[in-house]
């Protein structure tokens, strides 16, 4: 795995939902395509929202990327050949397993950009995107814009309850698009509504 003398980066870049955190790893890739760098883009297998062999950014920028399920999958494919650049989407979906397997990566000269929710529904920050901050060279840390005043929103809630809310897809944070959540300010996210 040893491509660098060097050893790799890692770099976050999280937020909530409509911060244009997809945007912002599709522009990171897209540049190290331009500086000839060998790139893998892996995304999460739960996130169908555009179909698993995609991420899709909210405002509609798209690239071809590789889909695992957990972990395990993921280190496989990004096992198969040496990386400068490996960026992974909707990370909170992997859970707290993926902060060794980045950090093997960067250890061994790959710089991993890992995009991802860094809060929850209810709030409270959502593992591990707290933990890979910590541990990371460079955050960005993205704000969208609250759906009621216009100021900056570092939260997202859900406009849709009921019958159709899927507990499970509330507990892991959110599959979905504009139609189901909204960006949200202090003053205006009501995380119980
Ligand atoms: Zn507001």
């Amino acid at each position: 795995m040893t491509r660098q003398a060097a050893p790799g980066r890692l770099q976050v870049v999280t937020g909530p939902m409509f911060a244009g955190k997809s945007e912002e790893l599709l522009r990171r890739v897209r540049r190290a395509r331009l500086a000839g760098l060998t790139v893998e883009i892996i995304n999460h297998a739960l996130d169908e929202r555009h179909g698993t062999r995609t991420v899709a950014s909210h405002a509609g920028m798209s690239l071809p990327a590789r889909a695992a399920r957990d972990v395990d999958a993921l280190r496989a494919l990004a096992g198969r050949r040496p990386l400068d650049l490996l960026a992974i989407d909707e990370a909170q979906f992997f859970g707290p397993g993926l902060v060794p397997v980045v950090n093997e990566l960067a250890a061994a000269g790959t710089t991993v950009v890992v995009a991802g929710l860094c809060i929850m529904l209810d709030g409270h920050p959502f593992e591990p995107l707290p933990e890979l901050m910590a541990l990371a060279e460079d955050v960005t840390k993205l704000t969208a814009v609250c759906t009621v005043c216009g100021a900056d929103a570092a939260f997202h809630q859900r406009t849709v309850t009921g019958p159709h809310a899927d507990a499970n897809q509330a507990a892991a944070g959110l599959i979905g698009g504009a139609e189901a959540y909204q960006a949200r300010c202090r003053r205006h996210f009501r995380p119980g509504e």
